[in-house]
């Protein structure tokens, strides 16, 4: 069987239930309806995932994080002002920007504002990482 290695990932999944369905058939008919009924499952709950993965959704929850602990988890609408020691987060009017860093290169200062969920500030030589999360508040950030 030719599979096809570059392009849609749903393409080479579609080639492998083939495969499977091929399988399925030499067992039994019930079989290849139950197999087709949970692939379909998956497919609708795949497709589903990754459409609203993509979307970008209402900001909802900034997340600051060093180390990959948690410093910070809070509303984005709860102003405040976050010091993780070498990094001064500013959350403000549903916004997010890094104020202050020591760091050298002085990127995640240069980043600017954030506001949209999925978006993401990182200051890579203090492992200092500010994340907006979507979820299901109010539309404001769509209207940006
Ligand atoms: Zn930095």
């Amino acid at each position: 069987m030719h599979l096809k290695t570059s392009g849609d990932p749903v393409l080479i999944l579609f080639f492998l239930i083939k495969a499977v369905m091929n399988i399925f058939h030499e067992i039994r008919k019930s079989d290849i309806i139950l197999a087709s009924a949970l692939i379909l499952g998956c497919i609708i709950s795949l497709a589903y995932f990754s459409v609203s993965s993509r979307e970008l959704s209402p900001a909802s929850t900034v997340v600051i994080t060093k180390d990959g602990k948690i410093l910070e988890n809070c509303s984005i609408h709860d102003d405040k002002t976050v010091d993780t020691g070498s990094n001064t987060i500013v959350i403000k009017g549903g916004e997010v920007y890094m104020e202050h860093a020591d760091c050298k290169n002085q990127i995640c200062v240069r980043e600017g504002k954030i506001s949209h969920a999925g978006q993401s500030i990182v200051c890579m030589p203090n492992r200092v990482v500010v994340e907006i999360k979507g979820g299901d508040e109010a539309y404001d950030a769509i209207t940006r």
